[in-house]
């Protein structure tokens, strides 16, 4: 027996109440590409396309194409006429047709099959690679992401992180809340600007039920969110998470920084603090050799700049490693009277932010056997990641769906083939 195209497409997408007909190649030259035409079985009624109800249709309504996944580079669309059909309850309606959205001219097939790619490639590697477009990609995307959205079971959340971050250059911030609970690691949901409307916002869309079964919720020490997260989850307990606190605590050194060496570039000094900024702020594992030359010279040094690191470093170093919370606290309390008397401005305005919390704060050592620190940080390295890859997204919304696809981990429409 010969193989025909109808048999692999019978194959790879089966229709329902559906058949393939005449399958041709059409076109000539770079325009070339397989068409399948698709007819309806003869006794099959019509289903309204929003109730999925077989009902009573009418003649054929114009010729539809709908694009395909490619074979061998060459496009392939279905092609069909859809029927009107009258639906009691939703009158009359274009039939529902299994391999499409209703609205695009993308085949279900295509969008989920650029879609995945769109995770591992750019969206416009993806259109290159694909002979599609950049617009393309984002509609697949865009319909996958609601359709992962509409199906995702959230039952079984019992630990949350929240966070923000800045886009479009830093002009606009969103709040981002990641799923930490054990088992998962997802970005939950992305809201405009982070005010205590946009974190109400969240918990509101979250429900009652699931803030209720909340244990865990880790934030920044941002007033308007304690106060909101209290309100809506009364069983969680809330943790200041460690990432968070080392970022304050990094501020205040570089806000130290900059305040001296102003200071010492108005005596005349322009080298002492010359290009120290990122040896004061990275990782000391993670300088390289010359950053690491300089961080010694300046610790050598009595700078407010270099007393200021150098708490920062003793509180990193030692207060995490704690495993009763009494005994950090009792790290804490020292910490912050030592920093009070610096006379070093921003490190004790950290100190007061710190005494402020210091019970949010320990509960970090309650719950850290159930929560691992690093996952917040992780979830914002990742979302950084993106939205800088993403300088092509110019609106939020575009932004939302590219970050709720790489790092919602969402469920995606069953397909009978696997294309990638
Ligand atoms: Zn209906």
């Amino acid at each position: 027996m010969q193989l025909q195209v109808k048999t692999v497409l019978n194959r790879v997408h089966p229709l329902k109440s559906f058949v393939y007909g005449d399958v041709r190649l059409a076109g000539a030259g770079s325009r070339q590409c397989i068409e399948a035409t698709i007819i309806h079985r003869a006794n099959a009624k019509g289903r309204c396309s929003r109730c999925l109800r077989p009902c009573p249709g009418y003649d054929h309504l114009p010729t539809r194409r709908f694009e395909f996944v490619a074979l061998w580079a060459i496009a392939v669309f279905l092609v069909y006429a859809p029927r009107p059909v009258e639906c009691p309850e939703h009158g009359v309606v274009v039939e529902h047709m299994p391999w499409s959205d209703g609205k695009s001219p993308m085949t279900i097939a295509l969008m989920c099959f650029l879609a995945d790619w769109a995770k591992r490639l750019s969206w416009w590697e993806t259109a290159k690679r694909f002979g599609s477009s950049w617009d393309k990609v984002r509609i697949a995307v865009q319909w996958v992401v609601h359709w992962g959205l509409e199906h995702r079971n959230l039952d079984g959340v019992d630990s949350l992180g929240i966070d923000e971050i800045a886009f479009s250059k830093g002009h606009n911030y969103m709040t981002v809340v990641y799923d930490i609970s054990p088992n998962a690691k997802r970005l939950l949901w992305l809201g405009e600007n982070r005010t205590k409307a946009t974190i109400k916002q969240f918990f509101t869309w979250f429900g009652v039920a699931h803030c209720r079964s909340l244990r865990f919720v880790c934030s920044d020490m941002w007033n308007p969110y304690l106060d909101v997260v209290r309100d809506f989850c009364p069983n969680a307990i809330n943790i200041l998470d460690r990432f968070h606190i080392v970022k304050k605590l990094k501020e205040a050194v570089d806000a130290t920084r900059r305040a001296e060496a102003t200071d010492l570039r108005r005596k005349g000094d322009k080298v002492t603090l010359h290009k120290t900024r990122w040896c004061l702020l990275k990782k000391t594992a993670n300088l390289f050799y010359g950053q690491a030359v300089r961080l010694q010279q300046l610790l050598k040094l009595n700078l407010r700049t270099t007393r200021a690191y150098l708490m920062a470093e003793d509180f990193d170093e030692h207060f995490w490693a704690y495993k009763s919370p009494a005994w950090a606290g009792k790290f804490l309390d020292a910490w912050c009277t030592r920093t009070m008397r610096s006379r070093i401005e921003s490190m004790k305005k950290v100190a007061k932010t710190l005494r402020k919390h210091r019970n949010l704060i320990l509960n970090y050592f309650r719950a850290r056997k159930l929560l691992s620190n690093g996952i917040v940080e992780g979830m914002n390295n990742k979302l950084k990641l993106v939205t800088r890859k993403s300088y092509g997204f110019r609106s939020a919304e575009t932004l939302k769906i590219a970050l709720y696809h790489t790092l919602g981990d969402l469920p995606t429409p069953p397909q009978p083939h696997r294309f990638v």
